[in-house]
């Protein structure tokens, strides 16, 4: 057998993105120009229905950017997971606004619309759900929330390029989403965010944020960042652009065989009319899943990601008590399989026979 190691993630860089590369490079426009607008128009095209797509710096810029064009700022209450990246729950902070904290159910660890009804007080301005892992949150439920006490949407879909629900694409849901363009993500541009939004003032907001609160040189029109994109991460991304669809396709093509043949294991569940583009592919271990995780890598040379041990709500920054029982219940039990399309045959089998032995052993 092999004891090679597998990754848990692995970015596939390949001659194309390194030709788009050098071409931008010897162009020597560096800088946010046309590779930056060709990529929004494609990400547009390929990813959100035509919806308007602005490319930043991260993804992190960009869910900052979007609250801020959004309308978010001191006073108001955002509702967040607090089983998520920080990223999520920082960004809302950094407009002087306050995430609070709502709890997610066990079946895809995305937003709970009950406990995000419970959360709502007259402070809140929005709901920003993340579509944890690749697989989409119960935007029916939230968007009747939303509807019911008049607050806005935002989508965290900074891990799922590509989901849908019911036909309709991740992305298009909210007064603006973001998809991180980060080196583990389902497509990457070294670093980098696209954000989405249907509204054309919103969208001329969140060009003006990114830089410097101008459209053209010198004719500031509000105080602004410097988010932008430069070509060289635009030209990645076009390229990465063009193979994701594939990509997402060989990512499913591995949860499939991983749900037929592990054993002994919570296995990822899918809801109802949703398309699950496994960023991740997430599975419980109720016991000991430290050491679960640390066999895997000492024993079979297998790497896994636990995503997250600790909750938003345990953080310094964001401490508080929290009544939040799936998603503690989550940050103890869970733990992604490598499920990148670089995975073959031989790696498949490997990881299926470690974690059926592992489990089995652990029972
Ligand atoms: C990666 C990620 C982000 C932040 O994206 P960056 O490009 O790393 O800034 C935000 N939210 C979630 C859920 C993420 O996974």
């Amino acid at each position: 057998m092999s004891k090679e190691f597998i990754p848990a993630a692995k970015p596939i860089i390949g001659d194309e993105e390194r030709a788009a590369v050098d071409a931008v490079l010897r162009s020597g426009m560096l800088a946010q120009g046309a590779e930056v607008a060709a990529f929004e128009q494609e990400f547009s095209t390929v990813l959100l229905d035509g919806r308007a797509a602005v490319a930043v710096n991260s993804g992190t810029a960009g869910l900052h950017l979007g609250l801020l064009a959004a309308g978010v700022g001191p006073g108001d209450e955002v509702i967040v997971p607090s089983f998520t990246f920080a990223a999520t729950a920082n960004s809302v902070a950094l407009t002087g606004a306050t995430p609070v904290f709502a709890d997610i159910e066990l079946e895809h660890y995305c937003l709970d619309p009950a406990s995000v009804a419970s959360k709502v007080t007259e402070r809140t301005k929005g709901i920003m759900p993340v579509h944890l892992y690749g697989h989409p949150a119960d935007m029916s439920a939230l968007r009747a929330i939303a509807d019911e006490h008049g607050l806005a949407l935002y989508e965290d879909a900074a891990q799922a390029h590509g989901a849908s629900l019911h036909g309709r694409k991740v992305g298009t849901f909210g007064a603006f989403a973001m998809f991180s363009l980060y080196p583990t993500k389902n497509m990457t541009s070294g670093e980098g965010g696209m954000v989405s939004t249907d509204d054309a003032g919103r969208e001329r907001t969140l060009r003006l944020l990114r830089n410097q609160g101008m459209l053209k040189q010198y004719e500031n029109e509000i105080v602004g960042f410097n988010a932008r994109m430069t070509n060289l991460h635009a030209a990645i991304g076009r390229v990465q652009l063009t193979k994701v669809g594939g990509w997402t396709e060989a990512r499913q093509a591995n949860a499939r065989y991983f749900d037929q043949h592990l054993t002994g294991v919570g296995v990822p569940e899918v809801a109802d009319g949703a398309v699950h583009v496994y960023h991740q592919y997430t599975v419980t271990v109720a016991e000991d899943r430290d050491g679960f995780v640390a066999a895997l890598k000492e024993e079979h040379h297998i790497g896994s990601g636990v995503y997250y041990p600790i909750p938003n709500h345990r953080l310094e920054p964001f401490r508080r008590a929290e009544d939040l029982p799936n998603t503690e219940q989550a940050a103890r039990t869970v733990v992604s399989l490598p499920v990148h399309p670089s995975l073959d045959d031989e790696d498949r089998d490997r990881i299926v026979h470690a974690v059926n032995t592992l489990a089995k052993a652990g029972a």
